[in-house]
């Protein structure tokens, strides 16, 4: 016997029990996005392999190790979409959506793919709803996009999430905050643990998160990037943080901030849900004033985010049952015999009309039928006889009546 195949590593099927909480999930980003103005946009699963290198940064662990690369026939070096900023920022330069009025707010959503340990709720394929917001520079565009993705979140009713908020500033600034934590670090090298102390070069900022009492007490003290702003940027913040407020965001600052991506400029936040466990994250994302022009635009500010479908369904999974709408409002039509071809004639009737409509197709005995009626969901059966009567059955309460089969579409209408 062949060895049977299994889905790769780090992907998973959508089986047809989780598609409702993913469906919901989407279709009210969908709802929400675009009462705010954002119009869909729908770029390639694979890019330019140098759009990522390029957008999404030489030095990130995403380019470095996560990026699915492939070369087609033609030798050109592609690869599988492990974001979706950079590839709207390509697609708003190719279209020359800078003619247009800015901002221009754009969304999308699919599957993209990192090369990551799998484990629970980090895949090598998974989905996101995106956001982009390109052409201002307000800092309402940056308030507007977290009260949406709040809103999101919170209208979906994931419970328990967190939100951080920082500012990286510009990289100037950042690279100049980071020499003097590094000058800091060192000069107290003695109070710190083994592993910060090791780390001080290639990743200071990690001292922030260290459990040990010693580096703890040296990182209360230590200067934060939000003391460094400059003025402009430090008004920019204060000016995000006033209109979260004001639209009763509730946040938490987080001068330790960083997202694993380059691009970012000013403002950056993530959405926690500490239900999930080590992988917490369900959203997260910024400013990215020099993107555009890093990817050979003129330069453009802008703003954006993510939202991790995968982990928003795990967050939500608990609670929902796996019926899809569509069989709760339905009929099972119920035949034997010789009265199977009129049920199947009368489904495809009713699916014409409109409804949702289904017939048992596995030659189920009368009894096995109004069993697969309630299994799938039905809202109602309908019970063909071979006398040409038809009863229709209300599977909630139980209540029958008979029913003209020709006018089953009105009868539930009614
Ligand atoms: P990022 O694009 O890294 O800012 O991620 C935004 C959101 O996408 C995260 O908060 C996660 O919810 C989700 N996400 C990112 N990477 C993965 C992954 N490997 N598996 C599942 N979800 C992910």
């Amino acid at each position: 016997m062949s060895e049977r195949f299994k889905a790769p590593r780090g992907t998973f099927d959508v089986l047809s029990e989780q598609v409702p909480v993913r469906r919901r999930i989407t279709s009210s980003s969908q709802r929400l996005l675009e009462a705010a103005g954002y119009r869909r946009i729908e770029t390639p699963i694979f890019e330019d392999t140098d759009l990522f290198a390029r957008g999404v940064g030489e030095s990130t662990d995403i380019v470095q190790k996560q990026m699915f690369t492939f070369e087609d026939q033609g030798g050109r070096s592609l690869t599988l979409r492990p974001e979706a900023t950079a590839s709207i920022c390509r697609a708003y330069l190719e279209h020359g959506m800078q003619k247009q009025a800015q901002p221009v707010k754009l969304w999308t959503d699919g599957p993209f793919f990192r090369h990551e340990r799998p484990q629970a709720g980090r895949y090598r394929q998974f989905s996101q709803v995106d956001a982009e917001a390109i052409g201002s520079d307000s800092p309402l565009v940056d308030a507007e996009m977290i009260v949406l993705a709040s809103d999101i979140l919170a209208g979906l009713g994931v419970e328990n999430v967190r939100l951080r908020l920082g500012s990286l500033g510009t990289p100037a600034a950042r690279s100049a905050y980071l020499d003097e934590l590094r000058e800091y670090l060192h000069s107290r090298e003695g109070e710190l643990s083994d592993e910060v102390r090791g780390r001080i070069d290639a990743n200071p900022l990690r001292a922030f998160d260290a459990d040990h009492d010693g580096t703890r007490k040296v990182m209360a003290e230590a200067p934060t990037l939000l003391d460094r702003l400059d003025p402009a940027d430090a008004e920019h913040f204060e000016r995000v943080r006033e209109n979260l407020d004001r639209n009763d965001v509730v946040y938490e600052l987080d001068p330790t901030l960083v997202r694993g991506l380059d691009y970012y400029t000013r403002t950056v936040f993530e959405f926690e849900c500490e239900r999930l466990g080590a992988q917490s994250g369900v959203g997260g994302g910024g400013r990215y004033d020099g993107l555009i022009e890093q990817l050979g635009g003129p330069v453009t500010p802008a703003c954006g985010w993510a939202l991790g479908v995968d982990r928003i369904a795990l967050a939500l999974d608990a609670g929902e049952s796996g019926e899809s709408e569509e069989t709760r409002n339905g009929v099972f039509v119920v035949a034997e015999g010789d009265g199977r071809a009129a049920a199947l004639a009368l489904v495809i009737e009713l699916r014409r009309a409109g409804l949702t409509a289904d017939l048992d197709l596995a030659d189920r005995a009368i009894k096995g039928q109004m069993k697969q009626a309630d299994r799938v969901g039905a809202r109602y059966a309908l019970i063909l006889s071979d006398d040409g009567k038809a009863t229709l059955r209300d599977m909630r309460s139980g209540e029958e009546r008979e029913v003209d089969p020709s006018l089953v579409a009105e009868e539930i209408a009614r």
